[in-house]
């Protein structure tokens, strides 16, 4: 999911070919599927090598049913992505392609790294008690982490077993993907507004809109996982008057579900990425917001009522 309101993840940043966004409103297509090409290993960082044929079609099997992952990285970090100290997990596939992303190395699931669903709640039980003194749990990031939605299931009802508070970070264009047993399990929502209006939605973004609008309708429907929404604020593309009061408009509508607006000033430190993996990153010249600019737009959203960060 995001962009600047993702941590920084760690970890390296092999090529990529980029391609165009996928339907947001199918499932996952099987050609969307790309099962990284790494060897499976532990702690995020694996021997890469060429897989057999046979290698390559099991590998595409466990990570339809969820068992297996594509993993960027993954860190532990307080205060931000949720509440408490978090163990916050990179998922590496995203559909959109944000002008702002700071995570452009976690675009393509391919060039992640697989890692199995019992390392995964492995590491999530080995912090339970962290968690729990903290008041923390789990977030799931990325990328877009509902790129692989069989894997976040498990990883969710896993950490609600344990009695982990679970969270997921998206932009909820693939919010489709995300159905009511998941979200049964799912806590908190870090919902990333990028625009309120379509037409820049899909100048920042690549994306449509109205996926994020209706998952954004569904949480406030059923009233049951809270919400925080994310909104990245970029001078001379994300900072008009009117898409400031596009987004007011529609997170209203999502009142009752939502504890907190972040405001996120735009800043520079994605660039070396886009540069190493050679892609054309378009925001070279500009600059980050004022204090003043950002906190205007943060008392726009406290004059709605909401609590804002
Ligand atoms: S391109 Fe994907 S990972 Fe990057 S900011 Fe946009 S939604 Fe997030």
């Amino acid at each position: 999911m995001t962009e600047l309101s993702h941590t920084a993840p760690v970890g390296d940043g092999s090529s990529i070919v980029p391609t165009g966004p996928i339907d947001s409103h199918s499932k996952l297509r099987d050609q969307d599927f790309q099962a990284p090409t790494g060897r499976v290993g532990g702690q995020g960082v694996a021997g890469l090598g060429e897989l057999s044929d046979m290698e390559r079609t099991e590998r595409l099997r466990k990570m339809h049913d969820g068992t297996l992952g594509s993993v960027h990285s993954w860190e532990l970090v307080t205060a931000v992505d949720g509440p408490g100290t978090r163990l916050t997990i990179f998922l590496n596939g995203c559909g959109l392609r944000c002008l702002y992303c700071h995570n452009p190395d976690t675009f393509f699931m391919k060039d992640g790294t697989p890692v199995e669903i019992d390392e995964i709640l492995g590491r999530i039980r080995r912090y339970r008690k962290i968690f729990r003194t903290t008041g923390g749990g789990v977030t799931l990031s990325g990328g877009e982490a509902m790129m692989q939605p069989e894997f976040v299931r498990r990883i969710l009802a896993g950490a609600k077993a344990m009695g982990v508070h679970t969270c997921l970070d998206t932009s909820g264009f693939l919010g489709a993907n995300c159905d009511d047993a998941m979200l049964d399990n799912l806590d908190l929502v870090l919902l990333d507004v990028k625009s309120g209006i379509p037409e820049l939605y899909k100048k920042v973004t690549t994306g449509d809109l109205q996926p994020t609008v209706d998952f954004g309708d569904r949480l406030a429907a059923r009233g049951t996982t809270r919400v925080w929404i994310r909104f990245v604020l970029v001078p001379g593309l994300t900072d008009g008057k009117d898409n400031i009061e596009a987004i007011g408009n529609i997170i209203t509508q999502w009142r009752n579900v939502i504890d907190r607006v972040e405001v996120l000033p735009f800043h520079q430190m994605g660039q070396d990425k886009w540069d190493s993996l050679g892609l054309d990153y378009q925001l070279r010249d500009t600059k980050p917001p004022s204090p003043e600019a950002t906190e205007e737009v943060r008392d726009y959203f406290r004059l709605l009522g909401f609590e804002v960060h």
